[in-house]
């Protein structure tokens, strides 16, 4: 066996080739090699030995609101990094709003850099901002390391954080293509918003017509457009509209350079069993019809959506009043979303071969992080242990993130995580955390 200080075996370890016995050899952090489940262990080397429970890499989470600073009492690195941790993520993105101030200028990444430093208990990179007045920090924004630009194309529900309209997109798309940036984007249409009928009150079939499919399916043709024109990559955030899926198979057939993200709760959560009043189910754009889910489903397992990711983003309980048009809108994920997403997608035919591609793998590669998203010989000893078929049910007050409002109250889930570990130590065992030892990501030009 290659060099070792540390030795993780499972009968099912989840690696590119295949879920397989193996044993993964880990020293400084890093995955040394991956080896048949009884390869000699070299003298010295510790040995943890999962038995049937699945090691798979750590997930890669790139859409994550984490609110601090400015926001804390809604979420904070040192709750949102515990929830990840038990949830089985290792890594995490944290979107340039929400927090005061929003990461769209140098200064302001280093601000966020400070809130987050000492408080990770996971990896935590960040992505910048692009606002209709800071082209100009775009670049130096880029240099400075985010792993790319988030836009909205309609009022983003935050005052500091305005929307780019048609020729102000343009300006960022082109600014960040010429630097070979990534521009993501919240893909509603606001004409299309206006012009849907805005009922507001408790009942979701209202919400629900307030936030119609077109609006999405015109943001996401018009981006398309845009990214083929300018040669520019682009990146759908948090897709639900099925209707969209036929142009982005179609963009992606012709080549241009598109990705899409969806969440857990279009994938595990509908519109017919969404109460009226429970505002925990409010997300922008909205948890659809069942048949809608039904086509996300085939569009994860042909590709047409690269990846699966939370969109974390939670308030104080007292903001999720019971008016869907005036609560928060943002659904808390973290650490239930690879359960959640597991146990639909066992009911449906797919592996944890395949979550592991959608959450952890894909997302990787859309950030540019070459040392996650695989178990591998060269990559982080970044781990998740899971017992896939043992079951649990979610309470709220089982959960690490600061506001414990959760959509998933009361569901019975399939997986549950037994250890997550980074850079080869482990980080949280049976709701036992370290101290914090996650590291603050730069873009790797
Ligand atoms: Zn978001």
């Amino acid at each position: 066996m290659s060099d070792a200080e540390l030795v993780l075996r499972s009968t099912r370890v989840i690696t590119p080739d295949g879920t397989r016995a193996a044993s993964v050899a880990v020293a400084g952090g890093e995955i040394t090699a991956v080896l048949p489940y009884d390869a000699d262990v070299p003298s010295g080397a510790r040995v943890e030995d999962f038995g049937d429970d699945v090691l798979l890499p750590g997930l890669v989470d790139t859409h994550v609101h984490v609110n601090d600073p400015g926001r804390t009492e809604w979420e904070g690195f040192w709750t949102a990094t515990r929830a990840a941790a038990a949830g089985g993520i290792t890594t995490l993105i944290d979107m340039p709003l929400n927090s005061l101030p929003p990461t769209t200028t140098v200064d302001n990444l280093r601000t966020k850099r400070e809130a987050a430093v000492r408080k990770a208990h996971i990896d935590v990179g960040f992505w910048g901002g692009a606002l209709p007045d800071n082209v100009k920090d775009l670049r130096p924004l880029h240099d400075a390391g985010v792993f790319g630009f988030k836009a909205f194309l309609s009022p983003s529900g935050v005052d500091e954080f305005p929307h780019l309209d048609q020729e102000r997109l343009e300006r960022s798309m082109t600014e960040i293509a010429g630097f070979g940036g990534l521009l993501i984007v919240h893909a509603e249409d606001p004409h299309h918003l206006a012009t849907a009928p805005q009922q507001g009150g408790p009942r979701y079939a209202d919400f629900l017509a307030s936030r119609p499919r077109d609006a999405e399916d015109r943001a996401v043709e018009h981006l398309i457009a845009q990214a083929k024109r300018l040669d520019a990559r682009v990146h759908v955030l948090h897709l639900s509209s099925s209707d969209a899926l036929p142009l982005i198979a179609a963009a992606k057939a012709e080549g241009v350079r598109v990705t899409v993200e969806t969440c857990p709760h279009y994938l595990t959560l509908t519109a017919e069993e969404v109460p009226d009043g429970a505002s925990e189910f409010k997300c922008c754009p909205p948890i659809r019809e069942a048949a809608n889910q039904d086509l996300l489903w085939q569009a994860l397992a042909d590709g047409t959506i690269d990846c699966v990711v939370t969109d974390h983003s939670p308030s104080t309980a007292d903001l999720k009043t019971d008016d869907f048009a005036t609560a928060w809108g943002g659904i808390s994920g973290l650490q239930l979303s690879l359960a959640a997403v597991w146990t639909e997608a066992r009911r449906r035919g797919h592996g944890l071969q395949d979550v592991v591609r959608w959450m952890s793998t894909r997302t990787a590669q859309l950030a540019g992080l070459g040392r996650k998203g695989a178990i591998e010989a060269g990559r982080d000893a970044d781990f998740a242990v899971l017992a896939p078929d043992e079951t649990f049910t979610v309470d709220p007050a089982a959960l690490q993130h600061r506001n414990r409002v959760t959509a998933y109250a009361g569901k019975t889930l399939y997986g549950v995580v037994r250890s997550t570990w980074l850079r080869g130590e482990r980080i949280v065992a049976d709701g036992e955390f370290t101290e914090p030892r996650g590291r603050l990501l730069t873009r790797h030009p």
